[in-house]
């Protein structure tokens, strides 16, 4: 079964977020390891490391993701936010490692108003330096795939070719793939023949065993919308079907599966992934 989660809050603490999983029975989590939404963050505590890792533990957790914060932008032209970011994701890579996070969720960044390839040369080039600097890290980075929302990198898989084409440590870094964000990037995933050409795209342009991760959410907006808004499983222009086609793919079977919505609706979402795979093992 691939190992359905989902993103939760650290509100309270990051044990909390833990428990949190423990009480949805599943085997991992995602969390932002500071507030998304504020360059500052009080240094980690080890109470609070030693607190998250034994709640790990107790709920028999296999595996922790973070997602990094909003703001960062290594693809911005104004120095002081290009400084400011590569600051923040050395922090939050040294916040992922104490607490024992096995991958670090990242958006490539939005260019704004200098061109497409300067962007894109600027995280190749960030992304670089931080492996060197962070060479002792175990925390893995990967590129999210993105909407597309104004000038946002990584909504076309050439893109994030391009980035690791450019990059001496591109073999460090691997691929968030997010269900809502390639159909809103204009991925027609949803018929069956669209769900073969969209992973062999994938394929060609990234390759499939650099996708480690995928988010799995529906979308509020349409096809090519460029917006991104998720939605619960079957509650947005994607529908149920494509879904199972994903969860029941032999490729993606212990893959993390990463449910981005409230959690009200998440604990349904988990109970109907769970009940397709189960049905569909039984009539194997
Ligand atoms: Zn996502
Ligand atoms: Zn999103």
């Amino acid at each position: 079964m691939p190992l359905f989660g989902a993103h939760l809050s650290i509100a309270g603490g990051y044990y909390l977020a833990a428990d949190c999983a423990g009480s949805m029975k599943t085997p991992i989590l995602q969390m932002f390891t500071k507030s998304n939404n504020q360059w500052q963050a009080k240094k980690l505590t080890q109470e609070e490391i030693d607190e998250f890792r034994d709640h790990f533990k107790s709920n028999h957790l296999q595996m922790a993701i973070a997602h990094n914060s909003y703001l960062i932008n290594l693809a911005s032209p104004k120095k002081e936010v290009y400084d400011k970011s590569v600051e923040a994701m050395a922090i939050e890579m040294d916040r992922a490692e104490a607490l024992g996070i096995r991958y670090l969720v990242m958006h490539p960044g939005a260019h704004l108003d200098q061109s497409e390839e300067k962007g894109i040369a600027q995280i190749a080039r960030s992304l670089d330096n931080l492996l060197v600097e962070k060479k002792e890290l175990q925390v893995q980075l990967l590129l999210e795939t993105t909407a597309g929302q104004g000038s946002c990198l990584g909504h076309r898989f050439e893109q994030l070719r391009a980035i690791l084409d450019l990059m001496k440590k591109a073999d460090k870094i691997g691929i968030c793939l997010d269900t809502c964000h390639i159909f809103a990037a204009g991925y027609d995933w949803v018929s069956p023949q669209g769900y073969e050409d969209t992973f062999r795209e994938f394929d060609r342009l990234l390759g499939l065993n650099s996708l480690k991760v995928f988010h799995i959410n529906d979308s509020v907006r349409a096809l090519g919308s460029r917006v991104d808004r998720h939605a619960n499983l079957g509650k947005g222009l994607i529908g149920r079907k494509p879904f199972e086609r994903l969860i029941l793919d032999e490729r993606f079977e212990n893959h993390p599966m990463i449910l981005e919505t409230p959690p009200e609706e998440v604990r349904k979402d988990l109970t109907w992934l769970r009940r397709v795979w189960n049905k569909a093992q039984k009539n194997k």
